[in-house]
């Protein structure tokens, strides 16, 4: 599938950018950044190892842009548990994904 360079989220959409290099915020080197109010995911192919860890990286940062727009609170652990727990049942269930979100 081709990788998505716009992601709508309710009336929001954003704009998904992939980096070859690092992204660095306060000088800390992260896989992802994103921000809500201007509508941008910038996306680190630099750090990753595969095709199945920049899904991660995505999905992180869209878990991010949900809890902002539903104004509700979620921890780092809580979004990074979320992934790992999402990425799981994905890898593990072929076609679990497709069947849940399929119209
Ligand atoms: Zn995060």
């Amino acid at each position: 599938m081709k990788r998505p360079e716009k992601v709508t989220l309710g009336w929001k959409e954003f704009s998904v950018v992939y980096k070859q290099h690092t992204i660095s915020e306060d000088g800390k080197d992260c896989f992802g950044l994103a921000s809500y109010n201007k509508g941008e995911i910038f996306i680190s192919e630099d750090s990753y190892g595969g095709a199945n860890q920049k899904i991660c990286g995505l999905l992180h940062e869209l878990l991010h842009m949900v809890y902002i727009h539903y104004k509700t609170e979620l921890t780092e652990n809580q979004i990074s548990m979320l992934v790992v727990g999402i990425g799981d049942l994905a890898a593990q269930n072929p076609g679990l994904m497709k069947y849940v979100f399929e119209k």
